[in-house]
């Protein structure tokens, strides 16, 4: 009889994640946190902004775990929807691993603050909430390919800018917390790219999808939300639509369309898509809430111009 093997791989820990939903802005699955449980106690990937902290809180609670338990915040990036509640975790004691370009606005959010209450306005308490400074003793920045270990699962960096020149996709096993790199794909919908100002860099974009691809993982665990198992499917319709958006934008740019009059238009082309894909009404308000048209517009508007700026000198 031919002898059984049985690969037993004592270096792989079974992960146990839970995906808590934040109900941003009262909207379901459109922002996450992900809590996993170590040997040596919970760990947290993105805590969403500090609006919703409440929820996030509720959520940990409901998994036995209270605020004061998190020691280790992980996050993709320091944008308010994925890291603006983290200064609340450190102030209860947790370190925060983040990108190196990352630490100085944990450590001084002013410049941060400043530029969001420009944008945002009297709407800034009521979508993002507050953001205090991190203690720099607590903000650990992390390298390309370091990996953090914390009770027995290993916890590896990819630097993946495009989105964010300051973004981390975390790896853990076969599995990536993609924060924004990997799209907004909310239930049934399609993916979309996030472009928000100032760094959207498409051919930085790219080289990560295929830096994600060479990584081999199985699932992408997205923050705007949930969990992808047909990795390759997913990050080839990324592609397309990451083109597909940044073309849009060029050739009104090139019509003389100006930002105001095109976010309307942007906004339009995006939910006659989504709405196409047989999406409701609720769904595409969903889309909004994690993605905002104009956002993307600006963000579009400024890597374009940046790109000609820089073709010329
Ligand atoms: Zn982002």
């Amino acid at each position: 009889m031919a002898k059984l093997l049985i690969s037993l791989n004592p270096g792989a820990v079974m992960l146990d994640v839970n995906i808590l939903d934040l109900h941003f802005l009262g909207l379901e699955k459109t922002i996450s946190s992900f809590l996993i449980k170590t040997s040596d106690g919970p760990v947290l990937i993105e805590t969403g902004p500090h609006s919703s902290i409440q929820s996030l809180e509720k959520g940990l609670k409901e998994n036995g775990v209270e605020t004061e338990d998190v020691k280790h915040v992980f996050l993709t990036h320091i944008h308010l929807d994925h890291a603006g509640a983290a200064w609340y975790f450190a102030q209860k004691g947790a370190s925060v691993y983040v990108h190196p370009f990352g630490v100085k606005h944990l450590a001084d959010p002013s410049k941060l603050m400043e530029s969001a209450r420009r944008i945002y306005q009297d709407k800034m308490d009521y979508l993002w909430g507050q953001m205090h400074s991190i203690n720099e003793s607590q903000l650990v920045a992390v390298n390309d390919e370091q990996t953090i270990e914390i009770g027995g699962v290993a916890i590896k960096a990819l630097h993946t800018p495009g989105h964010a020149i300051h973004h981390i996709a975390w790896q853990i096993n076969d599995i990536l917390f993609s924060g924004d790199v990997a799209g907004v794909k909310i239930e049934n919908g399609p993916v979309v790219p996030p472009c928000p100002p100032p760094d959207i860099n498409v051919e930085n974009w790219k080289d990560s999808i295929e830096r994600i691809k060479a990584a081999g993982v199985s699932q992408l665990y997205l923050t705007h939300f949930g969990v992808i198992k047909d990795v390759d499917k997913h990050l080839d319709d990324l592609e397309l639509v990451l083109d597909e958006w940044a073309f849009w934008i060029k050739n009104q740019m090139e019509k003389g369309t100006d930002a105001e009059s095109m976010t309307p238009m942007f906004q339009g082309f995006v939910a006659d898509g989504l709405r196409h894909q047989g999406l409701t009404d609720r769904q595409i308000e969903q889309y909004e809430a994690a993605n905002p048209a104009w956002m993307s517009v600006a963000g579009l508007m400024r890597y374009w111009t940046k790109r000609k700026s820089a073709e010329q000198a």
